[in-house]
């Protein structure tokens, strides 16, 4: 497999072998994410979703959560 440097915990690790979610993005969040550190972040969306009350049907909301993964997994703009 190949091996990416994570941009949230800096270390060398696979490649995840999907994008996890659909989308532009998630190609993004593959090339530079970990799984580890992926499933850190569906950890802590679930908690921003309950603080925020984001419906994730409401694209101004989605924007907002997206824009919360970027910094979470320090994504590269
Ligand atoms: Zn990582």
């Amino acid at each position: 497999m190949p091996q990416i440097t994570c941009s949230r915990c800096r270390e060398s690790k696979e490649l995840m072998s999907e994008p996890p979610f659909p989308g532009d993005l998630a190609l993004i969040v593959q090339q530079h994410v970990c799984a580890e550190c992926w499933r850190g972040w569906l950890e802590a969306q679930v908690n921003l979703i309950n603080e925020h009350h984001y419906v994730m049907t409401n694209p101004e909301h989605r924007a907002q959560l997206n824009s919360h993964m970027r910094e979470f997994l320090s994504l590269p703009d």
